[in-house]
């Protein structure tokens, strides 16, 4: 029998996580005040996010950073997952490259979300936090942080876009099992809602307002705290256990990657992945591959500007360095929502600016036709996110095809499809369109961020 699951005893849940800052050859630009456009300190960011969350954000020279053992703990009920050998994948396309997936999935929020909203809950409560708020579109987010939230003694606010509330029912239902407070957004509970409703009580929502209305509840509820579930740079420090345990078991399995490849929205799952086997490039000159894999609806890495933008359309937050296109940018409703962010995290456009990552953007269809393929031969039923992981891994091992290399790449699950399922019915019924940006609407919002830059 060949060896399929590559699985690591619990006593190998990784000590601390790795942050790559600190061996960055060009550490990222700072992060700006919107106001005074200048360099912000962490303690600016207490008011709004816990305090150790808010140090990490900014640390740029301690590279490794010790996980608590609460938090380690609680990694336990999943951790460590496993990393499979796609043989029957393989298979089925014919090729000579070796295939493996790190499977995120199996976390109790079917995601790997779960890694850093179990850090936050932590924090917070480690400071005396009593509630803590978050905005979510497709409640991916909302769902983890509502466990991590039950898990800790804390309350949980969300606020849903109104419109996924209404559409989405059962996500909504996954974070009731957990506990958590719903609030679909706009509401009457913030100023910022208000002000919407007022003008149109039918407004169906957005992730702007949502995000709005909860950094408000935060800053004006005591013992509150606000948390994001990707782009920021303290939520990739806690997804690299990803990377981390990959990296033990890629050397079970005997091979080392040469390419790397998750999915993108905002970038955490990435960075969880690849930051780990990032560091044998940057400090033994290794020439492993990295490659983000986005959807042609929102393509920041592909077609977007290195600049300062806000990170949220409302542009209430700091201005942020990144690979963008534009704040203003309004996502086609494709079913991979959690890819549909207008930019990329601070460090993954740094190292993508200097040649340490690449991207490619893929059609929605493609990343269908691939996630059912990946079901049928390795019995999974991906994320719509993690399609497009599984797409640009499929590319690479058919282009191995071409050329009879033996390449071995290691591709990150980043999460499963049951609450998605409706997502495979509009594809088995092949009513799926794709949407990719046009120019003139890329210069439009783009135009919103340029403006910042001069
Ligand atoms: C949220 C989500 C993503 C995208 O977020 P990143 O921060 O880019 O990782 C990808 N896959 C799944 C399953 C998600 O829930």
């Amino acid at each position: 029998m060949k060896q399929k699951k590559f699985i690591l005893p619990e006593s190998e849940i990784p000590t601390a996580w790795f942050n790559i800052q600190a061996i960055m050859p060009n550490k990222p630009l700072p992060i700006l005040h919107p106001g005074t456009r200048q360099p912000l300190k962490a303690e600016d960011l207490y008011p709004i996010f816990c305090e150790e969350c808010s140090n990490q954000e900014l640390d740029t020279t301690n590279e490794w950073i010790p996980i608590p053992e609460e938090v380690r703990q609680q990694y336990a009920a999943y951790r460590c997952t496993p990393l499979v050998r796609a043989y029957e994948l393989e298979e089925a396309l014919g090729t000579p490259a070796h295939i493996y997936f790190k499977n995120e999935s199996v976390s109790p929020a079917g995601s790997h979300k779960l890694n850093s909203a179990l850090a936050q809950a932590y924090y917070a409560k480690k400071q005396g936090i009593t509630n803590i708020t978050t905005e979510t579109g497709a409640g991916q987010w909302g769902g983890a942080l509502s466990y991590a939230a039950k898990k800790f003694g804390i309350d949980c606010a969300v606020y849903m876009v109104k419109a996924s509330y209404n559409q989405k029912p059962y996500r909504r239902s996954i974070m009731q099992c957990f506990d958590a407070a719903i609030t679909p957004s706009p509401s009457m509970s913030t100023r910022a809602g208000k002000d919407i409703l007022t003008i149109n009580p039918n407004d169906q929502g957005s992730l702007g307002t949502a995000i709005s209305e909860a950094i408000e509840l935060a800053v004006s509820t005591p013992n509150c705290k606000y948390t994001l579930g990707s782009v920021l740079n303290h939520v990739c420090l806690h997804q690299t256990v990803i990377g981390l345990e990959a990296e033990k078991q890629m050397e079970l399995a005997g091979e080392y990657p040469d390419i790397v490849i998750a999915c993108f929205g905002g970038g955490s799952n990435f960075s969880g992945i690849a930051y780990p086997f990032m560091r044998h490039n940057i400090q033994e000159g290794k020439k492993t591959r990295f490659i983000a894999a986005e959807p042609s609806s929102c393509p920041k890495l592909t077609r977007g500007k290195f600049e300062y933008d806000f990170g949220d359309e409302a542009g209430l937050t700091p201005l942020l360095p990144m690979y963008t296109i534009g704040h203003t940018f309004k996502p086609a409703t494709i079913h991979a929502g959690g890819l549909r962010y207008h930019g990329a995290g601070v460090i993954m456009s740094q190292l993508m600016k200097d040649g340490f990552m690449e991207a490619i953007d893929l059609d929605q269809t493609e990343t269908f036709k691939a996630g059912v393929l990946f079901a049928r031969t390795e019995g999974i039923i991906p994320a719509p996110e993690s399609c497009h992981a599984i797409a640009a891994t499929i590319r690479e091992a058919l282009k191995c095809k071409e050329t009879g290399e033996q390449k071995t790449i290691l591709f990150n699950l980043s999460g499963h499809g049951f609450v998605d399922m409706s997502a495979y019915d509009q594809y088995f019924s092949g009513e799926m369109s794709n949407y990719v940006l046009t120019d003139e609407e890329l210069a439009k919002y783009q135009a919103s961020a340029d403006a910042l830059n001069q």
